[in-house]
Formats: structure tokens, sequence, C-alpha cells
């Protein structure tokens, strides 16, 4: 159960189905801090592209993460992500791009990079003891002592569709069956992974958002989490 002075909220889930969205609505609804594990693991690409390493290297790309010091600047609203190289560089939109997303699914399947990104978060989380956090592994493997978890479901054919309905927001042109097609691709890579692979997290709220609107699944959250925290103690007990 959590304590109202620190709360772990996980939000895990398939790609698509709207988790950044949601786990920033209800992070600036609950007035607490905003996780977003995709960006690292694209941060952990970035990296990797801009160094010319082979993307199935794992420990020389988690070195180089290292040495690059991937971080957040949690002083700006969304926190940009910052890398040495060798001066500080904001890389938030790079992270976006075409050849980022395409390197992110095999560098994020490299044990050695996941173990780093893992203990990273933890540190976050550390650091930010009231947090939500968003991501493929977060309830299962990252926190599973979160106070609230949720997984977030949609019907592959609503996710393709949202996504490119958000590409086209932005101005791109889009190909909904061939985003259905990458979206079912990614669900394959990211369930059969042999580290961290997607799944329901133990004690996890698993909703469906095919037919709710991005402020229902906000509100919806918001409530569970109302009530997890009116049912927990007031302070924690005192170490022996
Ligand atoms: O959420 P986003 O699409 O930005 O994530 C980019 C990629 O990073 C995902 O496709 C997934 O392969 C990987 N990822 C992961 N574990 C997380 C978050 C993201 O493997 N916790």
């Amino acid at each position: 159960m959590p304590d109202v002075t620190s709360i772990t909220i996980t939000i895990d889930g398939p790609a698509g189905a709207g988790k950044s969205t949601v786990a920033r609505g209800l992070a600036c609804r609950l007035g607490i801090d905003f996780l977003d594990t995709g960006a690292m693991y694209r941060g952990a690409a970035v990296v990797a592209l801009m160094a010319g390493i082979n993307l199935e290297d794992g420990p020389a790309i988690a070195a180089a993460v290292d040495r690059s010091r991937l971080r957040f600047d949690w002083d700006g609203s969304p926190p940009r992500l910052l890398i040495d190289w060798p001066e500080a560089l904001d890389i938030s939109r790079r992270i976006r791009e075409a050849d980022a997303t395409k390197a992110v699914t095999p560098v994020s399947a490299q044990p050695a990079v996941r173990a780093a990104m893992v203990q990273r978060q933890r540190a976050i989380r550390d650091e930010h003891p009231q947090i939500v956090t968003e991501g493929r592994d977060q309830g299962s493997v990252v926190f599973p002592d979160a106070g609230v978890k949720f997984y977030l479901d949609a019907s592959p054919e609503t996710r393709a569709c949202r996504r490119a309905l958000e590409l086209r927001e932005a101005g791109r042109e889009v190909d909904e069956q061939q985003i259905l097609e990458g979206i079912l691709a990614r669900d394959h890579a990211d369930q059969s992974r042999a580290d961290g692979p997607l799944c329901v997290p133990e004690g996890a709220i698993v909703v469906d958002t095919t037919d709710l609107t991005l402020e229902q699944v906000i509100a919806l959250l918001d409530e569970y989490v109302k009530t997890a925290r009116a049912q927990a103690p007031r302070s924690r007990p005192a170490d022996p």
C-alpha cells in the first residue's frame, strides 16, 4: 500500500495503448513527477547511432550510455533528455526521429542495456518518491513493489488508429495498415523478448481503453489512485 508522502504508480502496456499521454496526464493531475522510460531506451539508441556502435552490442552501448551521462533535466516541463557529447546536448527531439525509432527495438532487447536502464530508473524513483512511471516492464520488473500498478490495453486497430491520428496531427502522411503491421510486430517483439518481456504485472489493474477517451482513462486511474491513497497508512511504521 502506498503512503501519502511516497507513491510509485506504474503504467505498463503495449505500443500505442496511450501509456505516455495517460501517464503524463495522470502525473499532472496528481501534481507528481512523470518518468518516460521509453525516452531512456530511445536515448540509448541515439547514443549507439551517434557513436557508431553495433546495435546488438549491449555491453558497448551500456558503457557509452554511462559515459554520456544520459539523464533528464527535471527543470524542464516535460523534463529534457540530455547527454554529454562532449558538452550537454538536448536529444529530446532527436529520439523521436525515424532511425531512433527503428534502432530502439534491437537496443532495448540487449540485457546489458536493460540492466543499466533498470538501475537508472530505480535511482530516479529514489530521488522522485512521488512518481508515475510508464513503460513495458515497470510494474512487472522494475517496481514490483509499486503502490498502484496499471496495465493499459486497447485493440490493435484502435492503437493503430490513435497513432495515425497523432502522426497526421504532426503533419505526417500515414498508411494506417502499415502502422497496424508495425504495432503487431512490436507487440510480438516486446512479448517474446527474453529479458523484461511485456506482460500484465502481478496485482495490476487492467484497463481496456478501446472505448474510452483520454480524459475518461485519466479520470478512472485517478479514482483508483485516490482509493489506494485513502486506504494507505498516514505514515510508515518506525524502523525497529
Ligand atoms: O514508449 P516508446 O515507444 O517511446 O518506447 C520505445 C521503445 O523502447 C519500445 O518500442 C520498447 O521496445 C522500448 N522500451 C522498453 N522498455 C520500456 C520502455 C520502452 O523495452 N520500459
